[in-house]
């Protein structure tokens, strides 16, 4: 496809996932500027990033360190700046790499994971937001905190100088009806708030259910499929 073609086929697409997130905010009382539109660029090339940067998208997502670094670098010697956010199962051995491009780390489960984080930073110009992923169903296996591990994770990033607690994270199950799902995850994000103030950013919904979580007080929607194209690869 030319660049002209990918872009106005991108452009479309935007369009179109702009229009779903202004219904479903009208639909909920809510305005549209309360949800921002995290482009999930995975498995993507830079190029896509640097359109959709040129189209006005000012947050992207990525899942794997390997291929976010690179990208990233290559995003800004386009001259594109778009704000990084890490949403992938993130090994600890690369927090250093993963601080080097990421804005926000929205995939944080484990106190030792937000620590090598909390390391890593020193030495930024800025904090690192970070957002505590939640486990809707209780099974850890696929990411997420569990039960009072949602407390202990957030004290450990607020009392770290070098990151800054945003809010929550999380995914629906694929065998969960995603309201429910949406609904818990903001029953769990008004008893952090109640905690920590500041920490207001619920990170819910993508290609498939992002309507339940504006629904249910979602700040962010992490959209790849409907705006990309359907990926090759499962993730
Ligand atoms: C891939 C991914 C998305 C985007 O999913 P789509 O269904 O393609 O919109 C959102 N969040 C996370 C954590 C992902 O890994």
């Amino acid at each position: 496809m030319t660049d002209a073609g990918r872009r106005s086929e991108v452009a479309a697409a935007l369009r179109e996932v702009h229009g779903r997130i202004e219904a479903a905010c009208a639909a909920a009382g809510r305005g549209a500027d309360e949800v921002t539109l995290v482009a999930v660029t995975k498995t993507y090339p830079a190029s896509d990033v640097v359109l959709l940067a040129g189209l006005g998208v000012t947050d992207v997502g990525e899942n794997r360190d390997q291929e976010a670094g690179p990208k990233a670098a290559e995003v800004q010697a386009a001259g594109a700046s778009p704000r990084w956010h890490f949403i992938g199962q993130l090994q600890r051995n690369k927090a250093r790499s993963v601080v080097r491009y990421a804005d926000v780390v929205e995939s944080v489960d484990s106190v030792r994971l937000a620590e090598a984080l909390a390391r890593a930073a020193e030495g930024r110009s800025a904090p690192l937001e970070i957002l505590v992923q939640v486990s809707v169903d209780g099974d850890a296996s696929r990411g997420g905190v569990t039960g009072d591990d949602l407390w202990r994770v957030s004290d450990s990033v607020a009392a770290a100088d070098t990151l800054q607690l945003g809010g929550v994270m999380a995914v629906a199950p694929v065998d969960w009806d995603p309201d429910r799902a949406f609904e818990l995850v903001r029953g769990l994000s008004q008893r952090l708030v109640a905690a920590h103030p500041g920490a207001t950013t619920i990170s819910a919904g993508m290609s498939g259910d992002l309507e339940a979580a504006v629904r249910h007080g979602a700040t962010h929607v992490r959209i790849g499929t409907s705006l990309l194209g359907m990926r090759n690869t499962l993730r």
